[in-house]
């Protein structure tokens, strides 16, 4: 004999109902088959709705009842084309009841829990007639059987306990003489004097494992819309995999904290007669699903932790109060004022001071818990000995699960700090004696980004995901994208880095997609994108609160380096290229490397000095093994490179300028370039990066233009002064050349000084053969005070910027 139940899902169209049957009439050939159907997908909540418009005065109702009238007579007319008549007359008489009592909800104003469960039971009952009427159709020899004749239960509406004793003689009885195929409804049920109750909601696997126990079958099948119990809520966390193997006790913590996937009391009946629950996905009958069964019979498994889940809506209370410290009976009062009132506590901690206790209801029983427990304690708190029960809401808890957590050290080392690294705020910790399970209460909120984090933590722990957000794309943007699209499958397969981009932005529209936007096609999707704005950006990257969120800044814009701090405190790292942040004034450099240490990010900018070459990653590493920097030279301007390679006698110095400007290679205004301003920005930033507190101020900068150069007030002034003062700049080049050196824009530092200046490189000097417009920098330091590290190679362009950019990325993911 087969016990199976089908959910809402399965049975929420007639597509699927179809395929309900198909499993459904294959089992029967085998043997006898006992199926357990629940409400058409999404009809208990409808009838809800209906009830509590009606209660309201509110006649939309009726608007609902039509929809639920609709979609009941659309699947009989989709299952049963001709010949349905007794089922059409069935669901008339159905819903025509169902709209009496609506309507009489509606007139005296009131819906009790009793009436709610009458309400709520036309769900399963029409379900399961229309699939039986439809399995005859087919010829299959189904019969349907009320549950409500078999499973009897105490008065408690919307979540009775079920009298066994009687429960289970009813349907030993009843299938002792059973049919091949015996359609049942779930959930519902009667009470001892035949008032219409219900299990709670969810109960139609309830229903099927109470008959799956009173008859002890070989196995419960439980089929429903996934591929079994997953690592996390497939919902929420995309790398979610289906358990293959599970024990009682792992499900039932699951289930009991979010994985909805089975309702909790349904293990205990197949517990106690030790039958193995199949859960199956119906859309996918050969997926193999989950089993779960006793402890001992799991056999070896790989992971210590088995699964992730996660409940909403949950309230934490805390009473506390000096007058608790070392009277016994304080926790004994709380918990049995709660018991009394009904109120199920789903988490409790108490530190070992026993100056509080904490713990966690539904947010629906916040006020009732509030009042009851303050009652409970009125002569304590006016005594002042404890104060008022204080409740926080908005919360949720995850709860990481396994039979074998107990053996291993550092699970909730490795849980708190994958929280922690995502600043994602911990509430409240509870770790049952047991230790099949550590839970934490964090903030709503949070609760996809902690399921993912952990989910990588202790399922992925070979892959990354990394959430990147750019600002700016312009040329290097661009080609940063196109860099990050090549090489996903590369970063996916050799460095088990998922890198996907999440927001991009330019000055006038903005973009993101929660799953990645596809690169193929950025630019249209940019397009369409909604208005930009600086603020916006931070505000969606906040909400979409993803784990590993990285800022990209590609603009040379001072505003938006102003919003890296914003960033940094949400523990969003910054990927910087734009340097106006880092060569800004000491204060506000520091404070966003503070912030980055605080809120555990990265805050990396190597483009900032040499575009892609690793230059800052090699002054940090010095640093960070206890070396220190003592002097740097350096060239460190590619445009400034490109021109004095190019200068001589047979150009003009302005006609050299205007070609750099042309291919790229200088600032939009090349005054930026050749009054050495930038060259100071990134000896300072090196400077400061050495550990030298400086500012740009302390960067003596003796400039090689002239007066009239320095003073032209426009880009093309400019331009007009180097045609006049072309023999000053021959001057420079000849003098240069009658000493057998090459002109250089050299930016020195040494013991806590800096300059940049334009210089004569004598023959036989590092810097004399530099081409292009390559850079050089040369690091002096304790443990290489004369022979120099030396890092040199192209220090400007689109490509080899982005990959630096490329590179920073990848170091984030590895920190
Ligand atoms: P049914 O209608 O078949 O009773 P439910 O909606 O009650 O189905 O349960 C199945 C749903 O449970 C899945 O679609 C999934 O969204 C949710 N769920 C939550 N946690 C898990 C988990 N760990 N594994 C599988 N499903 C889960
Ligand atoms: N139909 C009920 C509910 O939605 C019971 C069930 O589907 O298990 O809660
Ligand atoms: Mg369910």
């Amino acid at each position: 004999m087969d016990v199976l139940k089908f959910g809402g899902s399965s049975v929420g169209n007639s597509e699927n109902i179809t395929k309900v049957m198909d499993i459904l009439e294959s089992y029967s050939k085998k043997g006898k088959v006992i199926c357990v159907v629940s409400a058409i997908g999404g009809i208990t909540d409808k009838l809800l709705n209906c009830g509590l418009l009606a209660l309201n005065k509110n006649e939309d109702y009726i608007t609902e009842f039509e929809a639920i009238k609709n979609i009941h007579f659309k699947i009989l007319s989709e299952l049963i084309q001709s010949g349905n008549e007794i089922a059409q007359d069935y669901l008339s008489s159905e819903l025509n009841y169902l709209k009496n009592l609506l309507d009489g909800i509606f007139l005296i104003n009131e819906l009790t829990p009793k009436t709610s469960d009458k309400l709520v039971s036309f769900g399963e009952l029409m379900s399961s007639f229309i699939i039986t009427e439809a399995l005859k159709t087919r010829g299959i020899d189904a019969v349907r059987k009320n549950s409500q004749e078999l499973i009897v239960t105490n008065s408690m509406f919307t979540k009775a306990d079920v009298n066994y004793l009687v429960t289970n003689k009813n349907i030993q009885d009843y299938f002792q003489e059973s049919h091949r195929l015996t359609i049942l409804p779930g959930f519902v049920s009667k009470s001892n004097i035949g008032e219409i109750t219900t299990l709670g909601r969810g109960g139609s696997d309830f229903t099927a494992s109470i008959i799956a126990a009173a008859l002890r079958v070989k196995q419960l099948e439980i089929w429903t819309d996934v591929s079994g119990m997953y690592t996390a809520n497939p919902k929420l966390v995309k790398q979610a995999s289906p358990i293959e193997v599970l024990s009682y006790q792992e499900a039932m913590e699951l289930s009991h904290f979010g994985a909805k996937v089975l309702f909790p009391p349904t293990i205990q009946p197949a517990l106690d007669s030790e039958i193995p629950i199949l859960i199956k996905n119906t859309l996918k009958p050969n997926d193999n699903g989950t089993l779960i069964k006793t402890q001992g019979n799991l056999g070896l498994r790989a992971n210590v932790v088995s699964g992730i889940s996660s409940v909403d809506n949950i309230a934490l209370l805390t009473l506390q109060g000096n007058g608790m410290i070392g009277i016994p009976g304080f926790s004994k009062r709380l918990f049995e004022v709660l018991a009394l009132e009904k109120i199920n506590v789903i988490f409790i901690t108490q530190a070992s001071s026993e100056h509080s206790i904490c713990f966690g209801i539904s947010e629906y029983d916040a006020m009732l818990a509030t009042t009851a427990v303050d009652e409970e304690f009125e002569y304590e708190i006016s005594k002042r000995k404890i104060r008022p029960v204080t409740v926080e809401k908005d919360l949720s808890i995850v709860a990481v699960v396994g039979d074998n957590m107990k053996n291993h050290q550092g699970i909730s080392g490795k849980m708190f700090s994958a929280l922690g690294k995502n600043n994602i705020n911990v509430r409240a910790i509870a770790q049952g004696a047991s230790e099949k399970n550590i839970s934490a209460v964090i903030f709503k909120k949070d609760v996809k980004k902690a399921l993912n984090s952990l989910h990588e933590t202790f399922f992925e722990v070979k892959t990354k995901q990394l959430n990147v957000f750019i600002a700016g794309v312009g040329n290097v943007g661009e080609r940063l994208l196109s860099q990050i699209h090549q090489q996903s499958k590369f970063l996916k397969k050799e460095l088990h880095i998922n890198l996907r981009v999440i927001g991009i932005s330019n000055s006038k529209k903005m973009v993101f997609d929660d799953d990645g936007i596809p690169l193929e096609n950025w630019k249209e999707l940019l397009s369409f994108g909604e208005p930009a704005s600086l603020h916006s950006f931070l505000e969606k990257t906040t909400l979409l609160n993803k784990r590993n969120s990285i800022f990209i800044d590609i603009t040379a814009s001072e505003s938006v380096s102003n919003m890296y701090a914003e960033y940094l405190k949400r523990s969003i790292s910054v990927v910087a290229c734009n340097k106006i942040a880092c060569s800004s004034d000491y204060k506000n450099y520091q404070n966003l490397k503070d912030l980055a240490k605080k809120y555990n990010a990265s805050f990396l900018f190597e483009t900032n000095v040499g575009a892609g070459l690793p230059i800052i990653d090699t002054l940090n590493n010095l640093v960070a093994s206890g070396d220190k920097i003592t002097s740097i030279e350096a060239v460190l301007s590619g445009s400034l490179n490109f021109v004095f390679n190019n200068f001589n006698s047979s150009t003009k110095f302005h006609d050299v300028v205007k070609q750099a400007q042309a291919e790229g290679f200088t600032e939009p205004d090349p005054r930026i370039d050749l009054s050495g301003v930038d060259v100071a920005r990134k000896i300072l930033i090196l400077a400061r990066e050495s550990g030298y507190e400086m500012n740009l101020d302390d960067i003596a900068n003796k400039s090689f233009l002239t007066q009239a150069n320095l003073k032209s007030d426009s880009v093309v002034d400019f331009y007009k002064t180097l045609i006049e003062d072309e023999k000053h700049f021959q001057d420079l080049f000849d003098s240069a050349q009658a000493n057998d050196s090459q002109l250089k824009y050299v930016a020195q530092f040494n013991q806590g000084k800096a300059n940049v200046a334009l210089k004569e490189i004598p023959q036989g000097h590092p810097f004399y053969n530099l081409e292009g417009k390559d850079n050089i920098v040369m690091f002096y330091s304790q443990r290489y005070p004369e022979q120099p590290i030396i890092v040199k190679g192209a220090g400007a362009g689109a490509e080899v910027t982005a990959s630096g950019l490329f590179a920073d990325i990848i170091r984030v993911s590895n920190r």
